[in-house]
């Protein structure tokens, strides 16, 4: 779960890193008043889970508590990237000489963390990663010393951070493991004027795994983001992946379900989705799974590629009779059924015959026929 920029400010505050003084708030009445109360100036800053706000127009600097009353104004409803803006974060504004990028990460590929670090941060960070890599220094960090004074010294000195940043440097560590987050970031880390070293944006991502033990930061579900496919399956505790192809597919496996991927685009057909029903085969999970996927306007056939072993294809076969009942088929559905009961199972399709079901004996063949509907000029 990723946080808003003020829950990440509120937790590196508790954590002793120096962030500006800053309120939220709903309501631009609101922000007038905070806006007094934080001396008259303020930056306006759009609170959405996502990057890129300063360039998408939800940053704004303004000059009295008027001003910032305006800017609210603007910004609150704002559409970033998807997200809808429903509260802003007034902080307050500092006069910036250097801005800098850090941020620890969890990153599989090392099998470790990483320190990232760059002396120049800021809102063009991406830009600078990929047109001059040399510029941000990575950094591997042992799990079992962490960023001790000296690690952070080094990171300080290799990516050409001033040494003040050392002890943020060793404070935001403490947010990683404290707060059980896979990532911190903050950019931009400044130096002011007056020779502070201030955080001034910042992003955590907790590890859901250790959701239990973080639920002062709110459930999951964001009221300022439109469901997805994603997350409507996410909340039905299915494993579903959106592609962009036009066949649909649900398997069981992951392993089959990736091959089935594969053959779908040995057939000329580009895959809708991924999606892993385990060894579920409830009616439930089926109802669920079809649902998602025939929700997305881009499916044009689904393929059901089920190989029994611990699931029987007669549950399967159960399970997709009984989903028909709850969910409207719009599409081909194209099944093929093998391993454990799967004569039994073909046998329970067959009796049911719908008439947008058909079956295949053969993962190559079945893949065949959801490709060629998927394919098929509409008959509409
Ligand atoms: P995003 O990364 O989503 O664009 P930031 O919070 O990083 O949003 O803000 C964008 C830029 O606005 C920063 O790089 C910084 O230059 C400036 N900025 C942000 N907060 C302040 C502040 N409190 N005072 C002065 N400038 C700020
Ligand atoms: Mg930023």
């Amino acid at each position: 779960m990723d946080l808003y920029e003020h829950q990440a400010r509120d937790l590196f505050a508790e954590h002793g890193i120096p962030v500006p003084r800053a309120e939220v708030t709903e309501s631009a009445k609101e922000a007038r008043e905070f806006a007094r109360r934080l001396g008259g100036r303020v930056v306006v800053k759009a609170q959405v889970k996502t990057g890129g706000r300063g360039k998408a127009g939800g940053v704004k600097l303004a000059a009295d508590p008027a001003a910032a009353e305006l800017t609210a104004r603007q910004i609150l409803g704002m559409d970033i990237k998807g997200h809808t803006v429903r509260r802003v974060m007034l902080a307050q504004p500092v006069d910036i000489e250097a801005e800098f990028y850090v941020s620890y990460v969890l990153d599989r590929a090392s099998g470790t963390f990483l320190a990232i670090a760059s002396a120049e941060g800021g809102m063009e960070i991406e830009e600078v990663a990929s047109s001059r890599p040399e510029a941000v220094a990575r950094i591997p960090i042992d799990p079992a010393v962490g960023v001790t004074s000296a690690v952070a010294a080094r990171i300080a000195e290799v990516a050409g951070l001033p040494p003040q940043t050392v002890d943020v440097l060793v404070r935001l560590w403490s947010v990683l493991t404290r707060e059980d987050a896979l990532l911190v970031e903050v950019n931009p880390l400044v130096r002011t004027a007056q020779g502070q070293i201030l955080a001034l944006d910042g992003k955590v991502t907790l590890d859901d795994n250790a959701r239990f033990r973080n639920a002062r930061w709110g459930p999951e579900k964001e009221a300022d983001h439109e469901e997805t496919l994603e997350t409507r399956a996410a909340a039905k505790g299915l494993n579903y992946v959106k592609l962009d192809g036009e066949v649909g597919i649900i398997g069981n496996g992951a392993g089959l379900v990736m091959s089935t991927l594969d053959v779908v685009a040995g057939c000329g057909a580009k895959p809708a989705n991924f999606l892993d029903i385990g060894g579920g085969a409830s009616a439930q999970i089926m109802a669920d799974g079809l649902d998602v996927i025939l929700s997305d306007p881009a499916v044009k056939s689904v393929f059901v590629n089920v190989f029994g072993g611990i699931t029987a294809c007669d549950a399967v076969a159960d399970g997709i009779v009984q989903a028909l009942e709850h969910v409207q088929l719009t599409k081909p559905l194209v099944v093929r059924l093998d391993g454990n009961n799967a004569a039994r199972g073909r046998a329970i399709l067959e009796e049911r015959a719908h008439p947008l079901v058909e079956q295949a004996t053969t993962m190559d063949g079945a893949a065949r026929q959801a490709a060629d509907l998927a394919l098929a000029p509409n008959p509409l």
